[in-house]
């Protein structure tokens, strides 16, 4: 009689290990040196017992139950706490290794708000604990499985307690916290759910209910597992990918853990021996092999043996699933099935659900070449262990090698194929091989499983292409919603701040490039106003072509705002467009067609009447000297032609803004002259003119104000005549700033022009 034992040991227990964890932290080591270890410690004993003779789990004989009945004459109440406890410990014990070694919030409040209370109600019903695991007959002082509960109960109290008590505050979960341990807890704690609890739920009470074949009970799991694997991808897709391993990792153990309830790691009935120190019972079929190499694969990263997984195991669990092999395996009670979709239907989904959710990469053929490497090991490691262990108990075939369980489905050709036998003895052994049957099954797994290589190209390209376009469309939506927000009210046509007058703002313009670690321009802010030809000075590398860039619109903005003449060049890009012309530092035409079809595109692209763009092209063509050659095509320009050609498709549109990259470059000085002209009259007839340089000479001369850039900061934006005033040389004022040796020095510069000093000095 085991009495009131649990309630005396369970208590020291968790006092001794809550005072050990307290000294560990006092001498100021890590508890994880404690709490770690204990986790395993919980784990393997766990294990053990879970593994220990399962089927004297009193719950596959859930009738078992009526032999005790502690409220009265229902042993209702009974198997049903007795379901729940042996079920929800295991989801406990998961909760609180998992939260050992991911250190996620969820996982912590799991184990402190679940596992703990869970186990508090198995010491409180140790009894009905212990004899639903393991009948009356186990629930005694001799059985070593009761100390291993009470160990395991002390255990899944004391690592999470002793965890709060370190941090020494209550983590009491915040609202969102609240909501994903919500989320998470019934997902945890299904996917471990062993199967005999849909069959005690539906199938228990009385001898004339028996479960058996397909029945409700297996048709409520069958099709509500189908919705799993979606539901999983869904809940899982866009987490990062430690918490989605780890996810996995708890799902494939679990599954594995509830596929194990009708495996013995050791059991002893009356003719000896079972369980898996019996070889012969080891889990050799293909679909028991998945349920190991998937946590393993998942663990450890075995990315090459993951696709064995992928291309072998899941063909095996499809076929198993088509064509069931149950008539061996049906007892009493019928849960074998359940038992054996549980190992089928993980077996067959896990891999493509690992695949789907990019923990593994997509198969190419590379993958299903390991896959087949691993496929012919496993083969004829399987062919000798079936010829081998045959000697010791008839009925060995694991991959269905030896038996005619797959050919005689087929028909009398497939029947045949066994006919031929080679046979041989080493020693006393006889080893027995079907060549013919065993080298045909071979080619027809290895071709059916190439065929399933273009399933799964078909199946993730299809895949990828829907995700592709469903982001697409969230960020679509997500661009709308943010433009009527920024809109406030105004159409997509009206000037966001302004007039619709030329001006050219930038607010605290950022720029920084990928991963760099620096900005290559930092908060640079200009205003800009129509009239105002205006020249922008550094040297290579200072930021002149980022800020155009940006501005024009064919790079995107870190932070901070660009306007053109009111549009929001990031939200009003198309508006904004058409208030600018560009000439960029190097050109990119079609060079096929001659200037003037490329001129008529671009006018065209701009929607420009005829009248106007024909006024543009007579004027330029006669100012650039393009008259002889601006019918030919434009491969057979020069460089200063082609520039002319990129001066004049800025202009076809009249823009309010004309922004020039470096547009002297390369041009004799006539057309240099004609440019500078061009320029100086956009910016009288009230246009902005926005140009970056690197020539002084230049700038000086047809400039009415200057920014002068160095290392992606403006260190000074004057007028010309400002400085004219003040007598300063802009050559030697752009020197010194370019030339002082850090920031200090150049505001030193800046400072003495702008207060007058230079003049002074
Ligand atoms: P400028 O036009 O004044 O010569 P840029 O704007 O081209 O200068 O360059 C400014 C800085 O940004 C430089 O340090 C340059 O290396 C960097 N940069 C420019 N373009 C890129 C790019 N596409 N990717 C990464 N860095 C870039």
């Amino acid at each position: 009689m085991i009495g009131f034992i649990p309630y005396l040991v369970v208590p020291v227990l968790v006092a001794l290990m809550l005072s050990g964890a307290y000294m560990i932290k006092k001498k100021g080591y890590e508890l994880s040196k404690f709490t770690r270890p204990a986790s395993l410690v919980l784990f393997a004993v766990m294990c053990v017992r879970y593994l220990w003779n399962a089927n004297t789990i009193a719950l596959f004989e859930v009738r078992a139950l009526d032999m005790f009945s502690p409220f009265g004459d229902s042993a209702m109440l009974s198997t049903f706490i007795a379901v729940i406890l042996v079920w929800f410990t295991y989801a406990a014990m998961f909760a609180v290794v998992f939260s050992e070694f991911y250190n996620y919030k969820t996982l912590r409040h799991m184990a402190n708000f679940f596992s703990v209370p869970v186990f508090v109600l198995a010491i409180v019903f140790f009894r009905i604990y212990a004899v639903g695991s393991y009948t009356e007959a186990g629930y005694v002082l001799s059985d070593i499985r009761v100390w291993a509960m009470m160990i395991e109960i002390a255990l899944g109290i004391s690592i999470p307690v002793s965890r709060v008590i370190a941090e020494s505050k209550i983590p009491i979960p915040t609202k969102a916290e609240t909501k994903s341990l919500l989320f998470a807890l019934p997902f945890a704690v299904l996917a471990i759910m062993p199967c005999y609890v849909p069959q005690a739920i539906l199938g228990f009470a009385s001898d004339s209910i028996r479960v058996q074949g397909i029945n409700q009970v297996h048709r409520f799991v069958i099709y509500g597992s189908v919705l799993m694997p979606f539901l999983i991808f869904h809940a899982f897709k866009n987490k990062s990918e430690d918490v989605k391993r780890a996810a996995m990792l708890y799902l494939s153990l679990a599954l594995l853990w509830s596929y194990m309830a009708y495996r013995d790691l050791v059991g002893i009935t009356p003719d000896g021996l079972t369980g898996w120190v019996v070889p012969t019972n080891l889990p050799l079929h293909l679909c028991n092999t998945a349920m190991f190499i998937i946590p393993l694969c998942l663990a450890f990263k075995w990315d090459k043996v993951f696709y064995f997984t992928l291309f072998i195991n899941v063909l095996g669990a499809f076929i198993a699933m088509m064509v069931p092999n149950t008539a061996s395996t049906v007892n009493a009670l019928g849960a074998i099935r359940i038992h054996f979709w549980i190992n089928h239907y993980p077996a067959f989904f896990m891999p493509i659900l690992l695949v789907a959710l990019k923990l593994f990469e997509r198969p190419k053929f590379k993958q299903w070449l390991y896959s087949q490497l691993a496929f012919a090991i496993y083969f004829v490691f399987i062919l000798f262990f079936n010829a081998w262990f045959t000697n010791y108990d008839s009925g060995v075939d694991f991959f269905f090698l030896n038996s005619d369980f797959i050919v005689e489905k087929l028909g009398k050709w497939a029947e045949d194929t066994r006919n031929l036998v080679v046979s041989f003895n080493i020693k006393d052994l006889t080893f027995t091989f079907y060549p013919v049957y065993q080298t045909i099954f071979y080619l027809v797994y290895v071709v059916i499983s190439a065929a399933m290589w273009f399933l799964y190209a078909l199946l993730f390209t299809t895949w990828d292409a829907a995700e592709d376009r469903r982001l697409k469309e969230r960020d679509y939506k997500d661009m709308k919603k943010k433009l009527k927000e920024f809109l406030g009210g105004k159409s997509i046509f009206e000037p966001a701040t302004g007039d619709n007058s030329p001006r050219l703002v930038l607010r605290e313009f950022s720029k920084r490039y990928g991963s760099n670690k620096h900005y290559s321009v930092d908060h640079v802010s200009l205003d800009v106003k129509g009239g105002e030809v205006f020249g922008f000075l550094g040297p290579n590398g200072a930021g002149k072509s980022t800020i155009i860039k940006s501005v024009v619109g064919i790079q995107t903005i870190t932070s901070g705002e660009i306007e053109i003449c009111g549009y929001n060049v990031q939200m009003q890009p198309v508006q904004a467009k058409l208030h600018t012309g560009f000439v960029p530092d190097h050109y990119a035409l079609y060079e096929n067609l001659t200037g003037r079809e490329y001129i008529n595109y671009i006018a065209d692209l701009f929607e420009v009447n005829k009248e106007y763009r024909d006024m543009v092209i007579e004027k330029c063509v006669e100012r650039f000297q393009l008259t002889g050659s601006f019918d030919n095509q434009m491969k057979t320009y020069s460089h200063g032609m082609k520039q002319k050609i990129t001066i004049m498709a800025a202009l076809v549109h009249n823009p309010a803004v004309w922004i020039l990259d470096e547009p002297l470059t390369g041009l004799d000085p006539t057309s240099i002259h004609e440019v500078k002209e061009c320029m100086k009259e956009h910016a009288a007839a009230g246009n902005i003119v926005f140009f970056s340089s690197h020539i002084i000479d230049v700038v000086e001369k047809i400039c009415d104000r200057i920014a002068i850039i160095k290392k992606g900061k403006i260190r000074a934006c004057v007028t010309l005549k400002e400085l004219e005033e003040k007598g300063v040389d802009l050559e030697q004022f752009y020197l010194d700033i370019i030339n002082a040796e850090d920031d200090a020095a150049t505001e030193a510069v800046v400072r003495a022009v702008v207060s007058g000093e230079v003049a002074e000095a």
